[in-house]
């Protein structure tokens, strides 16, 4: 029989050793019941950088205060184990995806098999984000991210009713997504509506009133302002909608007043791709 080197034994070996662990880390996961946030996460503490500025050691402190609350109230092993993404990373996530996706540099990451297996037991999604259901605004690919990173709910002129809070409260409750970006959009038809309804004094048809209706608010405010007044409405309503989140009883206003959870509004520019910030009431970058 040949005798098997030490070179060879390696070279066989090593691809095995790889395939096994391969077919370990895809084993699809048991879902785990539906538990809190905080029973389920392992927080951990940003790393040190060299030279921080000020806004930035007051955000770090900010977010070790909240690995402290939730460290005091996890259970200790209880749930599945996953690394927590803190409301500033998350936030910090979405804004380098949008700059990936302008810059034409998509990383594409969490698109594989792979990642599909790895999400099939059990969804554990940074952000909530909240917009049109406009066909040029798709939340993955704009902030380019994958499978499994993104609570997306969409309506028309991104307004927010009941169903739709409770899904925004079922991922940060059960999920455990740190942060809530409200999403309005350049030249929003629902928004164009609205103005054009509040001009005209005529009701949109169907059920397209109700949207318009809740626009309305938006219309109100904006009046008068200087600048374009459609972009002001659309602005407008964001931050009106990113409030109404904020504020809502009784399960987002407590884990945002805790520093759990972050509201935070945008406005994505359909000519360039970019998205800036609206509203951020919290912390600023
Ligand atoms: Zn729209």
């Amino acid at each position: 029989m040949e005798r098997v080197g030490t070179k060879r034994f390696l070279a066989l070996a090593i691809p095995c050793l790889f395939a096994t662990s391969l077919v370990f880390a895809s084993e699809p996961v048991i879902p785990p019941p539906p538990i809190p946030l905080h029973s389920e996460v392992r927080q951990e503490a940003p790393k040190a950088k060299a030279e921080e500025p000020a806004a930035k050691k007051e955000e770090k402190k900010s977010e070790e205060k909240v690995a402290e609350k939730a460290a005091a109230k996890a259970p200790a092993g209880h749930g599945e184990a996953v690394e927590a993404v803190f409301p500033g990373e998350a936030l910090k996530n979405l804004l380098a995806g949008n700059k990936r996706y302008t810059a034409n540099a998509f990383k594409n990451s969490h698109r594989d098999p792979a990642r599909r297996l790895e999400v099939a037991g059990g969804q554990h999604p940074f952000a909530v984000i909240v917009s049109c259901s406009d066909s040029r605004v798709p939340p993955e690919i704009i902030f380019d991210q994958g499978v499994g990173d993104l609570f997306v709910v969409r309506v028309a002129g991104h307004v927010v009713d009941d169903e739709a809070l409770g899904s925004i409260e079922y991922a940060v409750s059960h999920l455990g997504a740190s942060l809530i970006f409200v999403l309005g959009h350049e030249r929003c038809g629902a928004v164009s509506a609205a103005v054009a309804g509040a001009a005209s004094g005529e009701h949109a048809p169907g059920h397209i009133a109700k949207i318009v209706e809740a626009i309305m608010p938006a219309v109100e405010k904006a009046k008068g302002r200087e600048g374009d007044n459609l972009t002001n409405c659309i602005q407008s309503n964001t931050k009106i909608v990113a409030e109404k989140i904020r504020v809502s009883q009784p399960i987002i206003s407590e884990k945002a007043a805790d520093g759990m959870v972050r509201v935070v509004g945008g406005y994505y520019d359909l000519d360039t791709g970019v998205v800036s910030i609206v509203y951020n009431p919290d912390l600023s970058l």
